[in-house]
């Protein structure tokens, strides 16, 4: 019984995209400008820190996504790290994210010298759970006589909440703002995987202060490796610009550095291509939403759930997935499948489980494990064939 769906499942998919080789789970499409733009940028000779196409691509995330300041980096990591030194993390201070994200968000909270402290996902949007992250402060924490969220035990201050919208499905944003402005923590949206996903409209990273997109070569759109960080503020992003450019006074000839700043500026040769992407990110967003529903109507009638992007918002289903009824499941879908060259991928090993971050407080992380034990990422690539 098991078996057989399996089978169906690889058929499906085979079927989807009409080929019997391998099929990976995301790989980029370039079927735009990108060749005369990366060509331009060459025949320019401005391929490194100098170049239009920086500002360029700058714009138009802006514009695409409404956010008031967009500053492009080399990563979105790096953007994630500027986005917590802008939120103001020192060392020593918590910092409320997801267990279930992927790495990167951690490794940024503790390059700042802080702790990442985990609160469980909600099971609709598979974002930092709102309600998780009210209880946990609520019985953990306290505000201070300067105004600060600090924690009973530890005495660490909680200065910033970074939820991910996981595989492009926003979060909760309302509700955790609202827990945020309740405790005076600082919303940074880890919107890595969410370009051209919105929350009630709006587009998900322009809710939180500072945001991190990014457009590294498994996500929806990508520059080969390349970040954006969203800033709600004009000032903020001018100063998140000045630190992400080595902080240099702006002088014909002169070098003067008023800080230590950052080496994370986006290269024109890369914001290139992000130029090109962006213009056919309207066509990959309509794709993958009729990919996701022409999955969702597969899985209708089975054990398996697909996971529909929630009532509240308009996913770019970045990455389709869906829960096995039960851990032995998703393990033989898992091998069954990769075996057949279809491949699948189970979410990331929790954070709490990875051994640099073992140390760390957590609250109750029911759905995190849940997930964890049954959660499947299927292909989804844009299927583009007759367009
Ligand atoms: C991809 C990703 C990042 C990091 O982006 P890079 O561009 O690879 O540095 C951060 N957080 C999440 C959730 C991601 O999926």
């Amino acid at each position: 019984m098991m078996t057989t769906f399996n089978k169906a499942i690889v058929d499906f998919v085979q079927d989807t995209y009409q080929t019997k080789d391998f099929i990976p789970l995301h790989a980029p499409t370039f079927i735009g400008n990108e060749m005369d733009y990366l060509k331009q940028t060459i025949d320019s000779t401005f391929v490194s820190s100098v170049g239009e196409y920086v500002n360029q691509f700058e714009s138009q995330i802006e514009q695409f996504t409404q956010s008031r300041k967009a500053v492009a980096t080399v990563n979105g990591t790096s953007a994630l790290h500027i986005a917590l030194l802008m939120a103001g993390v020192k060392p020593h201070d918590l910092v409320l994210t997801q267990s279930m994200t992927f790495v990167a968000t951690c490794n940024v909270i503790h390059h700042m010298g802080a702790e990442p402290l985990f609160i469980d996902v909600s099971r609709k949007s598979l974002g930092l759970c709102p309600t998780a992250a009210a209880e946990y402060l609520t019985a953990h924490t306290f505000i201070n006589a300067q105004g600060h969220c600090q924690h009973k035990t530890s005495n660490q201050i909680i200065r910033a909440m970074v939820p991910m919208h996981t595989f492009g499905h926003p979060a909760e944003l309302d509700e955790l703002a609202s827990v945020c402005k309740h405790w005076n923590i600082t919303l940074v949206e880890d919107a890595a995987e969410s370009l051209g996903s919105y929350y009630k409209g709006r587009h998900t990273g322009t809710i939180g202060k500072f945001s991190a997109l990014s457009f590294n070569g498994n996500k929806i759109i990508t520059t080969g490796g390349g970040g954006m960080l969203l800033c709600a503020s004009e000032t903020d992003g001018i100063r998140a610009k000045h630190i992400t450019t080595t902080a240099k006074i702006a002088h014909p000839y002169e070098f003067e550095h008023d800080e230590a700043g950052f080496n994370y500026r986006m290269p024109n040769l890369n914001a290139a291509l992000g130029c090109a992407q962006m213009e056919v990110l309207p066509l990959f967003l309509r794709k993958k939403r009729e990919l996701a529903e022409h999955y969702q109507a597969f899985f209708k009638q089975s054990e398996f759930e697909f996971i529909a992007e929630p009532e509240y918002a308009k996913s770019n289903y970045w990455l389709n997935a869906i829960i096995c009824p039960d851990e032995a499941s998703r393990k033989s879908l898992l091998s069954y499948t990769n075996e057949q060259g279809v491949m699948t991928r189970p979410v990331w090993r929790l954070m709490h489980k990875q051994k640099m971050f073992s140390y760390a407080k957590q609250g109750v992380l029911t759905n995190s494990e849940w997930l964890e034990g049954r959660l499947v990422n299927l292909p989804s690539m844009p299927l583009l064939s007759g367009t």
